[in-house]
């Protein structure tokens, strides 16, 4: 049964940690529009210049912008067997596009949930590689990138004023989506304050049960 995944939760709830498993598990693309934007930014190419004071601040970049990469994004090939969203949708308008883009096409939505209290106190540990961008909890004496070997270093819109900000955002324009998604039988919640081991499983059966009830 092909895998059309959304992975929805506040920033820090472990979103990218987990979608890196279950891309491998299904072997589906891992389709994050932050990592998209950050990659722009390191290249400074035109989105990158566009992305760069937006991303710093915690706010988010326009709807109509951000709808047209993910939909090239996921016009490549290697997403017609299936896919894993990671920080897309994140508006109701983003929400209303693709499930317009899939016309019809069973979606799988799982909520990573994640207390604010524990979000700010992940988020102040979080490292991300400066050469591939990759995001890494800090692992002490040597933090380097286990995948390039490039070194760790905090990444930007994790500091605390803008951690805020971004939870306000969070709150305001993306918390919505759970009541937007919630009476479709393929949501689920998972707990993502659970040990890393924990919430993978929970992830892995949520997914497997919303499959079933996939009808394409
Ligand atoms: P993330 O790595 O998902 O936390 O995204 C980092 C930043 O990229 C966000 O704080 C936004 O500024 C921007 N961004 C990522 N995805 C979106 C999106 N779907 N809509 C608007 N802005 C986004």
């Amino acid at each position: 049964m092909q895998l059309n995944m959304i992975l929805l939760g506040p920033p820090g709830a472990g979103k990218g940690t987990q979608a890196s498993h279950l891309q491998r598990l299904w072997r589906i693309p891992h389709i994050s529009t932050g990592a998209m934007l950050r990659t722009a930014v390191r290249e400074g190419t035109p989105l990158g210049k566009q992305a760069e004071a937006i991303m710093a601040s915690g706010g988010l970049l326009n709807d109509e912008l951000i709808t047209a990469l993910v939909e090239e994004r996921l016009r490549h090939d290697d997403a017609h067997a299936g896919f894993l969203l990671d920080g897309f949708p994140r508006t109701i308008a983003q929400a209303e596009s693709l499930d317009r883009y899939m016309s019809g096409r069973a979606l799988v939505i799982v909520e990573l949930a994640l207390s604010d209290e524990n979000v700010v106190k992940r988020l102040a540990s979080r490292m991300v590689c400066h050469n591939c961008g990759t995001n890494r909890q800090d692992e002490g004496v040597y933090p380097t990138c286990h995948d390039c070997g490039g070194p760790l270093v905090p990444r930007e819109d994790d500091k605390e004023q803008v951690v805020r900000n971004r939870l306000e955002v969070y709150r305001t324009q993306t918390a919505p989506l759970i009541d937007y998604y919630q009476g479709r039988p393929t949501f689920c919640r998972v707990d993502g304050a659970q040990l890393f081991d924990n919430v993978r499983e929970d992830m892995v059966r949520a997914v497997k049960k919303a499959l079933t009830l996939c009808s394409d």
